[in-house]
């Protein structure tokens, strides 16, 4: 305990960046930054807690190794905290995981045991954990309880802080995507217990099975996972809480990529995917709050940077060779943001 509270004593809060709308908006839009993070995404939150709530349960102890299922950025962050505890530390990643989250996993003494199917993860977890006696941190099933979603400097708390003294303190809207669904329910729950009108908006890429399951389509539906790093599942994971979600936007994967790099050219800021597919809905709420004549402030946020992904969603060639057609959803960011009206037609 006292080593993970050397290591947040050592370590500063993530930005809260204000974007400069166009002139005559009323609209503010925040993004929280959490690629500042010393491991480089949100997921650095989530490492930590995950430590916290198994030490504190009893369930790690001196020299347990501790495996994970993971898509990659989780482990990154948990072989940090890992080493900084002494524990041997194993990621069970998919076989086609980049190279340099596998070299990020191994620079932090962590080892990698690759498997070909992305399903099996899970299984192969558990076999690791029973062979090594060691233990299965399980972020997909754990997430949404080892965050104190009361406050204690969560990621709700830490932003309803930071808008202390902007022209919106409150938000109107909260967007976030779900990948293990935990950082959606400590929002939702935050806002709830604090009595705040703040509305959650959850987005979701094409073939994960959250937005189906939400909509009460699930039938007939065949997830098959989803193109966009870090969110979107192929079965509803069980630390994802509906119960706390608003509302729930589907964005289409050529959406988000496009969304990723108006930040970049209109804003200046390098981002990855899945902050493309919130931003896209930011947008999308902005001009619909505009419609309504109801100003406000909509945060979302910064989940990791860009620099993660120069040889892929960053690339316009790999960017093609998905057959990925940007140039639709570029038009709808642009007319947003120069006329303040939302038009997908
Ligand atoms: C994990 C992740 C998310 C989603 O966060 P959860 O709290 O797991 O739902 C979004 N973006 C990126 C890049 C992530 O790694």
């Amino acid at each position: 305990m006292r080593r993970l509270r050397a290591d947040a004593n050592r370590s500063a809060d993530t930005h809260l960046i204000k974007l400069r709308m166009p002139a005559g908006w009323d609209v503010d839009v925040y993004l929280k930054d959490e690629s500042t993070h010393p491991t480089g995404s949100l997921k650095h939150r989530l490492a930590r807690s995950l430590f916290l709530y198994a030490l504190c349960n009893g369930v790690i102890r001196e020299g347990t190794t501790v495996i994970e299922a993971s898509s990659g950025s989780t482990a990154v962050s948990e072989a940090y905290f890992a080493r900084r505890l002494g524990l041997p530390f194993i990621a069970v990643m998919h076989r086609d995981t980049s190279l340099e989250k596998i070299a990020l996993i191994e620079r932090e003494g962590g080892s990698c045991h690759l498997v070909d199917d992305a399903a099996a993860v899970y299984d192969v977890s558990r076999e690791l954990a029973e062979r090594y006696d060691g233990y299965f941190m399980d972020q997909f099933t754990y997430a949404e309880r080892a965050t104190d979603w009361r406050g204690n400097n969560n990621i709700a708390e830490s932003i309803f802080e930071q808008l202390a003294l902007e022209p919106h303190p409150v938000p109107a809207w909260v967007v976030v995507g779900a990948g293990t669904g935990g950082t959606s329910a400590t929002v939702g729950r935050y806002v709830r217990y604090k009595g705040h009108p703040t509305r959650l908006c959850v987005v979701d890429p094409e073939g994960s099975a959250f937005l189906p399951a939400f909509a009460g389509e699930s039938d007939g539906f065949e997830p098959c996972g989803s193109a966009i790093e870090g969110i979107g599942r192929q079965r509803v994971e069980p630390s994802f809480v509906p119960g706390v979600v608003d509302r729930m936007c589907g964005v289409p994967d050529a959406a988000s990529i496009a969304a990723m790099n108006f930040l970049k050219t209109q804003v200046g800021l390098s981002a990855g995917p899945s902050t493309g597919t919130s931003l896209y809905a930011v947008l999308r709420l902005a001009c619909e709050m505009r419609a309504e004549g109801t100003p406000g402030s909509i945060v979302t946020l910064l989940c990791d940077d860009g620099s993660r992904y120069v040889d892929t969603y960053c690339c316009d060639d790999w960017v093609v060779d998905r057959q990925w057609d940007l140039r639709p959803y570029r038009r709808v960011l642009e007319r947003a943001w120069d006329t303040g009206v939302w038009d997908e037609s």
